[in-house]
């Protein structure tokens, strides 16, 4: 195997620090002088903070994306025999949540524009057991949730989002993470709004699901040492929320920056024979990954590691072709839409500190590797 230079990454984690680096690092001193280190000031900052922007009432921060997915199931009083609709085309978490409060994830195909769960599948998927709608805002750009709500309301179902890859997302105006009854975000630090090491939250305008959230996320406590519920340690770190404090106020600007290189490489990329994604006419993208599709993806992916770029799949398979998912039932074919992306997409490098120069290269890079394509053949 051959292995090239990486000139342009995907992601990159150190320059965003270099751009804050004073800040961050006062901001670190200060907690490690407070001696805070499991949830205290800061989280608690950051949880008001966080609410603001996504315009709820309630904030309860997590160590991570997929425990915030696994305690808004529990709040929401998902159990064994209960079904949860969700779309296999996504990061595992959202299927896999699902089964830590044993219910069952019935999945619903994608809408191939948008890559999101497609509301007009949802309702044939619904049965006596069904408990709850899970949509992710995949890559960036919310569900479809008007329709998706309907649905949920003549059905009694709750809706939780999975906004991990959508901070600052909005649907006709309104932020992810306030559109359902439930949000749930992660701040990995390879997404939009990214912690130095693992943290999540949960957003909603319920307070009797913020309150079992907030016991189950420290031992299911009302009081020290007092077990009202079965909880869990999913409490954040106080260095995440300081950071996290920091990085927010940053954040509208990095999502500018996200629009404004996704509309360079649409521009770059017009009639190059690789699709760019599209901007559904309800959002605004956030651009947590920039995907373009290609029937010749694997090429093209190998042709601009040559080239020293890198790329990624996000995802190669869809959930329900998982083999720890095969007890689900399905087979391949059950979800053409899953299935056709996950074979076509390739993720370009998109980051906030990218430079122009460079969005550049990497366009020029996938013209020459799609025009010599359709010349050989
Ligand atoms: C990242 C991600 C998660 C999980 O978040 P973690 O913080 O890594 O646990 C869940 N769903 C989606 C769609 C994600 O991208």
């Amino acid at each position: 195997m051959t292995t090239t230079r990486v000139r342009i990454p995907l992601l990159d984690l150190k320059a965003q620090y270099h751009s804050i680096k004073p800040e961050i690092d006062a901001a670190i001193a200060a907690v490690l002088e407070s001696g805070q280190f499991v949830l205290g000031s800061e989280v608690s900052a950051f949880e008001k903070e966080f609410a603001a922007y996504c315009g709820t009432s309630e904030c309860i921060a997590l160590n991570s994306g997929t425990s915030a997915l696994h305690l808004a199931l529990l709040a929401a009083g998902v159990g064994p025999g209960d079904e949860v609709i969700t779309a296999p085309f996504t990061f595992i978490a959202s299927v896999a949540a699902v089964g830590y409060v044993g219910a069952r994830a019935v999945l619903v195909d994608i809408d191939p524009s948008s890559f999101t769960l497609d509301p007009a599948a949802i309702e044939k998927a619904i049965t006596a057991r069904t408990k709850a709608i899970l949509p992710i805002h995949l890559y960036g750009q919310t569900a479809d949730m008007d329709p998706i709500l309907e649905v949920a309301r003549r059905h009694g179902l709750i809706v939780i989002e999975d906004a991990a890859q959508a901070h600052g997302a909005k649907y006709k105006g309104r932020p992810a993470g306030s559109l359902g009854d439930i949000g749930c975000f992660s701040f990995y630090p390879g997404k939009n709004l990214g912690a130095y090491g693992e943290g999540g939250a949960v957003t909603t305008n319920h307070p009797q699901y913020a309150s079992t959230i907030r016991m189950l996320r420290d031992w299911g406590q009302d009081r020290k040492y007092h077990h009202a519920l079965r909880g869990f340690n999913y409490r954040m770190e106080g260095l995440q929320g300081a950071i996290l404090r920091v990085k927010l106020r940053h954040l509208e600007q990095w999502t500018d920056a996200r629009r404004a290189h996704a509309m360079q490489y649409d521009q770059l990329l017009a009639n190059s024979g690789v699709e760019t994604p599209k901007q559904m006419p309800w959002a605004r993208h956030v651009y947590h990954v920039y995907t373009v599709l290609t029937d010749n993806r694997d090429e093209l992916k190998a042709e601009l590691e040559a080239e020293g770029i890198q790329t990624a799949i996000h995802y190669p398979v869809p959930a329900h072709l998982q083999p720890a998912f095969a007890d689900l039932g399905y087979r391949t074919g059950a979800f053409p839409h899953s299935e056709v992306a996950s074979r076509r997409v390739l993720s370009l490098p998109l980051y906030p500190e990218l430079s122009a120069q460079a969005i550049w290269e990497v366009a020029s890079a996938v013209r020459k590797a799609v025009s010599a394509k359709t010349q050989s053949v």
